[in-house]
C-alpha cells in the first residue's frame, strides 16, 4: 500500500517536502509494470494500491504522528507492506512505531547523508527531521546490531554525535565507502547480517548527490549516485522487506522533477523487492 505523508513541520532548513507526494505521484505515471532487473512483472506479482495521503493538519506535528501511526498500523495489521512517500524524515518515527508493533524490532536500512540521531540540544525540541533514528533506537524499534546507515557524509555537531549509532551497532557506511566497496559487496554483507529478519528501508533522498537529486531541503555535496541508490534497494531483493519510505523530496527546490522521478523509481525498486519475495 502506497501512501503519502504531506508534512514538513520537522524541517530545520528549507521546507517544501509536504508537497512531495503530489509530485512523486504525478511522475510515477511513467513507471511500467515489468522490472527487467528482477526479471518479473511487479504488479501482476503483488497487489499494490495507492492509499492516498494521510490526513492531518499540516502544521500539527503531534497530529501527524498519531495519524501516520494509525494508518500504518492498519496497513501492517492487514498483512500489507506500507510504502510511504514523505514528507520530511520526522514521519519515519510513527511509521517504525507501527511496524515494530506488528513485526517486532526491525533491521533498519537507513540511507541518508545524515545520522539523524540528534537530540533536543540544538533546537530545544527533539521531534524534528534530524532525530527519528535516535528515537527509534531508544524506543527499541530497531533490533540490536541492525541499524545500517549508508551514504553518510554530513558534518557532525561533535565527536559524540556518532555514539548513538555506534553503540547500537550495525554498519555505518559513508558515501566514500560506497564508492570504494561497491554496492554488490556492501549488500552481500548486509544480507549476511540481516538474514531473514524483517527489514525496513528508510531512504532520505539527500543520501544521493545533489547533482542527481537537487530537490531536497538539506543537500550535502559528495553523495552516492542515483544508480548506486537504486542498485542498493534492488540488490536487497530476497530480504524480508516489511515496508519502506522515501523522504525529504522538496519539489519547489527541484529541477525538471529529477528528485521526484528518483523517489518514484526508488519506491518501484522496493515494490519489485516485495514482488520477488512473492
Ligand atoms: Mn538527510
Ligand atoms: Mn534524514
Amino acid at each position: 500500500m502506497v501512501v503519502g505523508v504531506p508534512h514538513d513541520g520537522g524541517t530545520t532548513y528549507q521546507p517544501g517536502a509536504r508537497l512531495a507526494p503530489y509530485h512523486v505521484r504525478r511522475v510515477s505515471a511513467l513507471i511500467e509494470s515489468y522490472h527487467p532487473g528482477q526479471g518479473l512483472d511487479v504488479f501482476s506479482r503483488i497487489k499494490a494500491a495507492d492509499g492516498g495521503n494521510v490526513i492531518f493538519p499540516p502544521f500539527d506535528r503531534g497530529a501527524m504522528r498519531e495519524a501516520v501511526q494509525a494508518e500504518v498500523s492498519a496497513i501492517a495489521a492487514a498483512g500489507a507492506a506500507p510504502f510511504v512517500c514523505g514528507g520530511d524524515h520526522s514521519i519515519t518515527l510513527p511509521i517504525l512505531r507501527a511496524i515494530a508493533k506488528v513485526h517486532g524490532p526491525v533491521a533498519l536500512v537507513h540511507v541518508d547523508a545524515h545520522l539523524d540521531t540528534s537530540s533536543a540540544e540544538t533546537w530545544r525540541d527533539d521531534m524534528h527531521h534530524g532525530t527519528p533514528i535516535r528515537h527509534a533506537v531508544n524506543e527499541g524499534l530497531v533490533a540490536a546490531r541492525q541499524l545500517h546507515q549508508i551514504g553518510l557524509r554530513a558534518s557532525w555537531k561533535d565527536h559524540a554525535a556518532g555514539d548513538v549509532a555506534a553503540a547500537h551497532g550495525g554498519v555505518r557506511v559513508t558515501a566514500d565507502d560506497v564508492g570504494e566497496i561497491g554496492i554488490t559487496d556492501l549488500v552481500a554483507d548486509l544480507h549476511a547480517r540481516i538474514g531473514d529478519r524483517p527489514v525496513y528501508i528508510s531512504f532520505d533522498v539527500d543520501a544521493i548527490d545533489p547533482a542527481f537529486a537537487p530537490g531536497t531541503g538539506t543537500p550535502v555535496v559528495g553523495g552516492i549516485t542515483s544508480r548506486e541508490g537504486l542498485r542498493l534497494v534492488r540488490e536487497l531483493g530476497g530480504c524480508n522487506l516489511v515496508g519502506m519510505d522515501v523522504v525529504e523530496v522538496a519539489p519547489a527546490l527541484d529541477h525538471a522533477d529529477l528528485t521526484s522521478h528518483l523517489a518514484a523509481a526508488l519506491l518501484f525498486e522496493g515494490l519489485a523487492v516485495l514482488a520477488r519475495r512473492g
